[in-house]
């Protein structure tokens, strides 16, 4: 028995085509060595690949082309069996009539439009092909159990074509009634309708731009079939040459947060593109949509599928969650002047974005964890705040990893602040979270959080006594990243939306910039084509990122943190520029290693003269003292009735000190002000000494109409404290503290 026949048997393939079809080319020399690593491959990716598992290698699976009637699946399938050597199968013209024997028009007459749907299912479901490219019919992802079995068989493609697109299209052929369509029900209300089959069995999605040629939509198919095969996963920004063979996958770098070498994780494959005329289709989107669009870009179906993130998105990005039903709108603040409105999540910041989304991530890559991972086994993510991101994980994981076996457990500074923040956190509700006020300051929370990490001792008591593993959720997680990329180009698209802009004309984008995560995700969405003029980045007195991006020097050795109103961004080292300088440094391992180690080592380095030219075209900085940041609150308060957020004040001072205003500028607005409501009312003049968090949020809203109040983060506050452990900064107090919760969860 040859190898092919084998594997045709193993396949359930038939042996000789008994309809003629031309897809005799299953017969491929060599064909166990792509099975096995395909295997291999799988069995690594875990389940979320199993569709492809009973398929055979990826070298095997059909290219199954999927979408509306006249979005040119038959066209682009003749392009493509041109161009890729694959047999091709309409199964319009090649499979139906020779399988009914006789013609669809007469199937149609035989069993009328509702049982032409299931006769098509049936027809399809016996339809054996391997190695094919198949144009499925428009009507044939209405039935469930044959499209499922045809999607097993390989890559689904969807032709995402606009409708006027395909309206113009059937009228030009002239067809003015689709199969399935009952009499009197216009082709402008089925569409739409159909479109939902569509989205629920697509691997991959082809987005066309309006008027796009079949040869264009071929040539994407090619391109986005090798990026899926390929599949090149993450390397770290600190492994060179041999290392970076091997990649993790996206649900492990989920997972692990840092790579094993101390670099970051980043795509070992290009940073996606979107085409101008692509981005107009997400033009009229909503925000979960958009989302997923722009995401199914960056996480390869393989690792996450479309309908899992879909998913996910949904669960994240739900209006009754978020303060508002636009979740990022942009708002108009005066001049060409926009605010990309980021704060509207439940806890009040930008951090949402991505806290509302990862947690899915998380659990999901937890579900593929094989080896070390069992049901017994749990994790528990352990994180030291500075106020808005101890709210945001624990918001995050409360309402969406509930009883996944993940814990949360926040540290926070218990003098070091916001009142809103505290209560934010000290009365949130979840059996999986922990919270725990620290006699001490954050640094000293930070470094304890590293210690546990690094304790044997711990680990070892967490893994015998507790069946329990320690995670981060800190923003140098890819999962964290990756959600933010979306709301700088939805800001960018709803300009265009509301006709400020045209689609391609060049804005600036400001952002008050810490661990340089939100300004790494508008660089990526730079990168994937949004035209993004300049990026500005706004420090406050901690300015460190400022005097780098202006000289190329990193210097640490004469500053410590200096407290400030916008505590978010006191931060010196700046863990994401890591990332930004693999980028712009062209992946050279080799100078992020030298730049960090010096770091470490003389607390300095400074970037070659090239790399600091290619960071100044892309990004400016500029910082903020403390004056100007009140002053900036007042004076846009008294102009514009808008109250800004100190960390928003900060860019907005800096870019308006740089943008030279011939173009148009957003602002990320990363906080609403009731975050910070007591500097806000000092910036003022107000007093709040005396007040409670839930009056200042009320004199503040007497004092500024705009932006509208928070109610989610208002009504937040009010609940019940139930979290009021406050213990010493000894560390193996801390340390009990973690095991007392570990005894609960
Ligand atoms: C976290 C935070 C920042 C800083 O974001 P990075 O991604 O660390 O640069 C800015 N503003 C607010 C309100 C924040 O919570």
């Amino acid at each position: 028995m040859t190898n092919m026949m084998q594997f045709n048997i193993l396949q359930g393939l038939c042996q000789s085509c008994k309809h003629g079809f031309p897809h005799a080319r299953l017969l491929q020399t060599n064909f166990l060595a792509p099975l096995k690593s395909t295997l291999q491959r799988r069995q690594r990716i875990g389940q979320v690949h199993h569709r492809y598992v009973s398929s055979g290698s990826i070298e095997q699976a059909n290219v199954i082309l999927m979408g509306s009637p006249g979005c040119g699946k038959t066209t682009v399938a003749q392009i493509l069996h041109r161009k890729m050597k694959m047999p091709i199968i309409d199964v319009d013209d090649d499979h139906l009539e020779p399988y009914w024997g006789m013609s669809v028009a007469q199937k149609l007459q035989e069993v009328g439009s509702k049982g032409f749907i299931e006769a098509e299912g049936r027809a399809l479901l016996d339809l054996k092909a391997s190695g094919s490219i198949i144009s499925l019919t428009g009507s044939n992802p209405m039935h469930t159990p044959a499209m499922t079995a045809v999607a097993q068989s390989g890559t689904v493609i969807f032709l995402d074509v606009q409708m006027s697109d395909i309206l113009q299209r059937l009228a030009r052929m002239k067809v003015s009634r689709i199969v399935g369509q009952e009499k009197g029900t216009p082709m402008e209300d089925i569409l739409p309708y159909r479109q939902q089959f569509y989205e629920k069995f697509y691997d991959i999605r082809i987005l066309c731009e309006e008027y796009e040629t079949p040869d264009s939509v071929a040539d994407k198919v090619i391109r986005s079939l090798a990026v899926f095969k390929d599949n090149k996963g993450f390397v770290s920004t600190r492994s060179e040459g041999a290392q970076k063979k091997y990649s993790w996958t996206f649900l492990d770098v989920v997972l692990q947060g840092l790579a094993p070498d101390g670099g970051l994780f980043v795509p070992a494959r290009e940073i996606p593109h979107f085409s101008g005329g692509e981005m107009r289709r997400l033009v009229h989107l909503n925000y979960p949509d958009r989302a997923l669009c722009i995401l199914e870009r960056w996480i390869n179906p393989q690792d996450l599928h479309p309908q899992f993130l879909r998913q996910f998105i949904q669960w994240a990005y739900d209006p009754q969650v978020f303060n508002c039903n636009k979740i990022f709108p942009v708002r108009h603040l005066e001049d060409n002047i926009y605010l990309a409105e980021l704060f509207h999540g439940p806890t009040g910041s930008f951090k949402d974005a991505a806290l509302q989304l990862m947690p899915h991530f998380f659990t999901k890559a937890l579900q593929h964890e094989k080896g070390s991972w069992d049901r017994k086994t749990k994790y528990v993510i352990l994180v030291a705040t500075s106020g808005d991101t101890g709210g945001a994980v624990l918001d995050g994981f409360a309402r969406h990893a509930g009883n996944c076996g993940v814990g949360v457990m926040v540290l926070y500074p218990a003098r070091g602040i916001s009142d809103v923040q505290r209560l934010q956190m000290t009365t949130m509700q979840g059996d999986n979270i922990h919270v725990v006020g620290v006699e001490g300051d954050f640094d000293l929370c930070q470094t304890t959080v590293k210690k546990i990490f690094m304790d044997p001792k711990v680990e070892e008591e967490m893994r015998t006594k507790f069946h329990c593993k320690l995670s981060a959720a800190n923003s140098i997680s890819w999962g964290r990243l990756v959600p933010q990329i979306v709301y700088h180009m939805s800001a960018y698209l709803d300009l265009v939306q509301t006709k400020v802009i045209t689609m391609g004309d060049e804005v600036d984008l400001c952002i008050p910039t810490g661990n340089f995560g939100n300004i790494l995700a508008a660089f990526y969405a730079k990168e994937m084509g949004v035209p993004f003029h300049r990026l500005i980045c706004a420090s406050n007195t901690n300015n460190v990122l400022t005097d780098f991006i202006n000289t190329g020097i990193y210097d640490l050795r004469k500053r410590h943190v200096l407290r400030t109103s916008s505590p978010s961004i006191d931060i010196l080292v700046s863990s994401n520029l890591e990332r930004y300088l693999y980028h712009v440094t062209d992946r050279s391992a080799d100078i992020i290693k030298k730049c960090f180690t010096s770091l470490a080592e003389h607390r300095y380095f400074e970037v070659p003269e090239e790399v600091l030219r290619t960071m100044q075209k892309i990004m400016i900085a500029g910082w903020c003292s403390e004056d100007q940041c009140s002053n900036t609150v007042n004076q846009i308060l008294k102009r514009t009735g808008y109250l800004l957020d100190p960390h928003t004040a900060v860019g907005a001072h800096v870019s308006m000190s740089l943008n030279q205003r011939d173009r148009p500028l957003i602002i990320a607005s990363t906080a609403h002000p009731a975050k910070f409501a007591s500097d806000v009312l000092a910036f003022m003049g107000k007093k709040s000494l005396g007040l409670s968090a839930s009056e200042m949020l009320v004199k503040l809203h007497e004092l500024a109409k705009l932006p509208a109040p928070h109610t989610k983060l208002s009504s937040s506050i009010s609940r019940p404290v139930i979290h009021s452990t406050v213990c010493s900064s000894n560390y193996s107090d801390i340390v009990s503290e973690v095991y007392k919760f570990l005894n609960r969860l």
